[in-house]
C-alpha cells in the first residue's frame, strides 16, 4: 500500500525542499541528493504510485503524458540528448538494485561517474 509519508510525497507537498529541475501539473524532477554520476536527476509523478508498474497500469492518460513531458524537459534542461541511462527500481527485494523510496521515480543519469563509485559500478556493470 502507498505510504503517504515517503520522502517524495513530502517533496511534492512542499514539506521538505528539493533541488528542482522541472515541474508541470502532473510531474516534478529534481537532483538526486546522493548522485552516482555528474548528472543524476529523479523524475516523479505527482500522483500516488508506488512503482513503475503501478503508474503504467493506473495513471490516467493525461498524468502519463505530463510525466513524459517532464522527462523530455528535464533531459533538455540538463543538455542530455544521447548517452544516458534510465533506471526504475521496483520493490525492496528487486533482483538488481533495490527500491528504497516507494513513490515511482525514474533515475536519469549521464556524464561522469563519481570517482568513489568506480569500484562498485564496475562490479555491477560486469
Ligand atoms: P531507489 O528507490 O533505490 O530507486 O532510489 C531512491 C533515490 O532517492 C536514491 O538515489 C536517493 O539518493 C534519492 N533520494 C532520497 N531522498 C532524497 C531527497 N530528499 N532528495 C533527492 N533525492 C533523494
Amino acid at each position: 500500500m502507498y505510504d503517504k509519508d515517503n520522502v517524495f510525497a513530502k517533496i511534492i507537498r512542499g514539506e521538505i525542499p528539493c533541488n528542482k529541475v522541472c515541474e508541470n501539473d502532473f510531474a516534478l524532477s529534481f537532483y538526486d541528493v546522493n548522485p552516482m554520476f555528474s548528472k543524476h536527476v529523479l523524475i516523479i509523478p505527482k500522483g500516488e504510485y508506488e512503482n513503475i508498474l503501478d503508474f503504467a497500469k493506473n495513471a490516467a492518460p493525461e498524468q502519463q503524458a505530463g510525466f513524459w513531458q517532464c522527462f523530455v524537459q528535464t533531459a533538455d534542461a540538463l543538455g542530455i540528448d544521447a548517452n544516458f541511462n534510465i533506471m526504475a527500481n521496483a520493490g525492496a527485494d528487486a533482483a538488481f538494485i533495490k527500491q528504497s523510496v516507494f513513490h515511482f521515480h525514474l533515475h536519469l543519469v549521464a556524464g561522469q561517474r563519481r570517482p568513489e563509485l568506480h569500484h562498485l559500478l564496475d562490479e555491477i556493470c560486469e
